[in-house]
């Protein structure tokens, strides 16, 4: 707890002054660009990863990135997806999965999830697609367990990207072209970005995908707030 404290203490001695006309800005409202559901794993950082300040992105975080499908609208999920793309009007919602991750582990090994009931009931959101892969890959014998996670960690962010897209909010939006949906898987090892391809039905490194456009790495976008 020290430890947080001390880094509260410098955020306020040192880090809040330098960045004052940004938090004053930010006191009077947000336009974040992106809403960016993530699994609640601390070794996910988003705005660490994508460089950006408080106010760019407005994070959803639960186990597993999961989306519950529409039908369950008491999830604090659903409240999140409805207030960024009908008020906040995000023109992106990323569904980023990562590896590594223990709730993709938990669905692997089913038993170890004997003692977190709450945590396996939210897992049913993962939805029909990894059920089934699940069970496919329970039987797939010359595939690594590592292979397997890696596969259903895709599975899972490519099931939660169908649910996303049939949320009302998100379904009204695409209908007018005013939100783009994209899946993302985060390598906490490499640091790298894996983006869905729907056309290829494949997963593709970030910055390749990003082709043709430039990518800028300018000190403006390498600025971190720490
Ligand atoms: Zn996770």
């Amino acid at each position: 707890m020290q430890q947080l404290i001390d880094g509260y203490a410098r955020f306020r001695s040192n880090v809040f002054p330098q960045h004052s006309k940004l938090f004053e800005r930010l006191a009077k409202g947000q336009e974040p660009q992106a809403l960016f559901i993530c699994c609640s794993d601390s070794r996910v950082v988003p705005e660490m990863v994508m460089q950006c300040d408080p106010g760019v992105l407005f994070p959803s975080r639960s186990v597993g990135n999961l989306v519950p499908p529409p039908t369950e609208t008491s999830s604090g999920v659903a409240a999140t997806i409805e207030y960024a793309v009908r008020v906040l009007k995000v023109p992106d919602v990323i569904v980023c999965g990562h590896s590594d991750c223990g709730a993709m582990k938990g669905i692997l090994e089913n038993e170890k999830l004997e003692l977190l009931p709450a945590v396996r009931s939210y897992l049913e959101h993962a939805g029909p697609s990894s059920k089934w892969l699940t069970r496919l890959l329970k039987g797939a014998t010359s595939m690594s367990f590592e292979q397997k996670l890696q596969l259903l960690t895709e599975a899972n962010v490519i099931a939660q990207v169908q649910n996303l897209r049939v949320h009302p909010a998100v379904d009204e939006a695409l209908k007018k072209n005013s939100v783009r949906v994209h899946g993302w898987v985060y390598d906490i090892g490499s640091g790298g970005i894996e983006q869905f391809d729907p056309a290829q039905g494949c997963f593709r490194p970030l910055l390749e995908s990003q082709a043709g456009a430039a990518v800028s790495t300018s000190t403006e976008q390498e600025r971190k707030i720490a």
